[in-house]
């Protein structure tokens, strides 16, 4: 199915009411946190009839009960940590919907292809050829349910059919859904209207999910592509099956509860234009993004960025790796090595890497292995040219997407190293080794953030759709340069920092206005007097003139980000194995042969470079700012956690 414009869209506007879903269901890790109906935080103590379950009110416990969940968590323990039961959860309750709502019942007929207008996807995904995980998920928890719905009701016809295909459409129309500071807490199914806004790796609207204290204007402005265009019989049959069932289903059971999904343009879209959006990281080279939307969702992507020949700039950029003989290191670039193997092991490498830092919390170890693959490149030992295996020597593009992820763990394990010294280095002692090292670590943290945005900037600007990942990257690029700039103890130097609060009416930056015009419109709610080129192009270009002057301070211990002349620069580095580029690297210091960040190089704080950096992070956070208002408007989960960061500061 598909979605299409009933008028001319401009940029950053709501296109849909908020929704609420069919079904939803968090994760297990939040069911003793947040309201099962409502998906709030829970009051003290809340209100729970099961164990499982808790709610925030009266009203949402009510609207939330359901015997098919009840009676199936009664006989069936949950299963241990290691799995989530959400999606079981999930079709449970759509399950109960379904059964209430329709007539005859249903069990006696084989299921439809589509329950509530929704695909089902079951034809795909329970083929036996299927030996997935997912596969056998979804048989074990179809033949449990079938078991309950056998012993309490009379008339159910063999198989678990309807069970299976109530499984399969939550696992395909399901999204994920993000609380107030962004964290993935649970899932939910929406009607059609917007389960059938189609996916693109280049999409033209984006969507958030709201509070229930948010109100709502905003009418529907799009609609399925068959009320405006001739189509053929079966979708218009099917848009008549789905309406009487939509109205049943608003009549008889539905006050709504659940996190509400509000729809959002991120692109000008044209009167009778399909409306698009991501149903997976678009900041992923086309095959992972196709063999991620195939493995979950069955369909091969035939976009416009996914058909593209050659591929698009962006898609080369997220996967460009170059390969050179080891013991030819100057020679040519090397073509003939089996691209997919190479990224399987540096993926691999990275992934182990970063979950090491994750699970047991060793960020050392993590920061020495991606810097020593920053720095040296891959080794690996896979080439054929005839003589037998040669080893060669990998290096991927500085924006490829394994490296993107490479920046992010940096940015926070540098960030957690530098807060660790901190915490032994005593205020007073200005001159302690401890407080140089953290402060250099604290630096590296910053310089990686702002090389993440940098990076992510570059393929923005080739790709507009990329605007949530910019904004993003921003804030956070914004927050670590912010706790650098104002975090005394890490600097020897003494500031008076208190007149660095920015009060309203002074200006924020001498060389832009930009900076003071989000600032008020983010206060006052105004809107910019700009448009989106115009304020994109202009904060930019300030971050950029401020990130010069800054970049060779903040990276002074780190080889890899030295060997870039500013965060915009996404050429290749110049390499030589063991030394990239020989830029701003001094040979006599620890520099060139470390894995780790250096701690020799010569420490330059001044004033002067710490203000530069608050009003790079002012400018930085407040352009994550201005990007998040585009795709989520003005109250979204960036906005709450700007104003947090601009807390703390103060
Ligand atoms: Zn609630
Ligand atoms: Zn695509
Ligand atoms: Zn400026
Ligand atoms: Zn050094």
């Amino acid at each position: 199915m598909e979605m299409r414009a009933l008028e001319d869209i401009e940029m950053a506007e709501d296109i849909t009411p908020p929704l609420f879903p069919l079904t939803s269901a968090l994760h297990d890790s939040f069911l003793s946190t947040h309201c099962s109906s409502c998906f709030s935080l829970l009051p003290n103590p809340p209100i729970s009839h099961s164990p499982l379950l808790h709610y925030c009110s009266l009203k949402c416990s009510l609207s939330h009960s359901d015997p098919l969940t009840a009676a199936f968590f009664s006989i069936h323990p949950l299963p241990d940590a290691s799995s989530d039961t959400s999606d079981l959860r999930a079709s449970l309750r759509l399950l109960h919907l379904h059964l209430l709502l329709s007539h005859p019942s249903p069990s006696l007929s084989p299921p439809p292809h589509r329950i509530f207008g929704l695909l089902t996807n079951r034809h795909k995904l329970m083929t036996p050829q299927n030996g997935s995980e997912v596969f056998l998920k979804l048989r074990e928890a179809a033949n449990a349910i079938a078991a309950l719905r056998r012993k309490n009701y009379a008339d159910i016809s063999p198989g678990t059919a309807l069970e299976e295909a109530v499984l399969c459409l939550v696992l395909t129309n399901a999204v994920d859904v993000q609380d107030s500071i962004g964290q993935t807490i649970g899932i939910a199914v929406y009607a059609p209207t917007f389960s059938w806004i189609n996916h693109s790796c280049s999409p033209n609207a984006c969507y958030r999910f709201e509070t229930p204290s948010d109100f709502f204007t905003t009418r529907f402005r799009i609609a399925p592509s068959c009320t405006d265009f001739v189509s053929d019989e079966g979708t218009c049959r099917q848009m008549g099956n789905v309406r009487s069932n939509i109205l049943d289903f608003m009549r008889e059971d539905f006050q709504g509860n659940g996190p509400r999904v509000v729809v959002r343009s991120i692109k000008r879209i044209k009167k009778g234009e399909a409306v698009t959006i991501a149903y997976c990281d678009l900041l992923q080279p086309k095959a992972r993004r196709q063999s991620e939307l195939w493995s979950r969702y069955q369909f091969v992507c035939s976009c416009q960025r996914c058909s593209a020949v050659p591929l698009t700039y962006v898609d080369h950029a997220l996967q460009e790796i170059s390969a050179v003989k080891v013991e030819l290191l100057d020679s040519a670039p090397i073509s003939n090595f089996d691209h997919d193997t190479a990224v399987r092991r540096i993926d691999e490498y990275v992934d182990n890497a970063i979950t090491e830092y994750l699970s047991i919390g060793s960020p050392e170890s993590c920061c020495e292995k991606l810097q020593n693959l920053l720095t040296f490149g891959f080794r690996d030992e896979q080439v054929e040219d005839g003589e037998g295996k040669q080893p060669v020597s990998l290096r991927l593009h500085p924006s490829h997407f394994l490296l993107l992820n490479a920046y992010t763990a940096l940015t926070s394990a540098y960030k957690v190293r530098s807060c660790d010294l901190l915490a032994l280095s005593s205020e007073m002692d200005k001159d302690n080794e401890n407080r140089h090292n953290a402060l250099t670590m604290s630096k590296t943290s910053a310089a990686y953030a702002l090389f993440l945005a940098g990076a992510t900037h570059h393929l923005f600007l080739f790709e507009p759709s990329l605007i949530a990942s910019a904004a993003n990257c921003w804030v956070v690029a914004g927050e670590s340069l912010l706790i650098l700039a104002r975090h005394s103890s890490l600097w020897a130097t003494t500031t008076n920092t208190s007149d660095w609060g920015f009060p309203l009416g002074k200006r924020m930056c001498s060389n832009c206005s930009w900076v003071d015009e989000f600032n008020g419109s983010r206060i006052h709610g105004r809107r910019i007097q700009a448009d989106f080129r115009e304020f994109s192009i202009g904060i930019s270009n300030c971050i950029a003139s401020i990130s010069r002057k800054c970049w060779s301070f903040l990276t002074h211990g780190c080889p890899y980000l030295k060997a870039f002349t500013d965060p915009f620069d996404f050429s290749w580095p110049k390499t030589n194995d063991g030394d990239i580029g020989g830029h701003g690297i001094d040979r006599s210091c620890a520099c060139s042969k470390t894995k780790d960040i250096c701690f020799e190089c010569e420490p330059q704080d001044s004033n002067q470079e710490r203000e530069s950096i608050s009003g790079l992070g002012i400018h930085c956070l407040y352009y994550g700012g201005y990007l998040a208002s585009i795709c989520y408007g003005y109250h979204s989960h960036l906005a709450s956690q700007i104003q947090n960061i601009l807390n703390d500061l103060n």
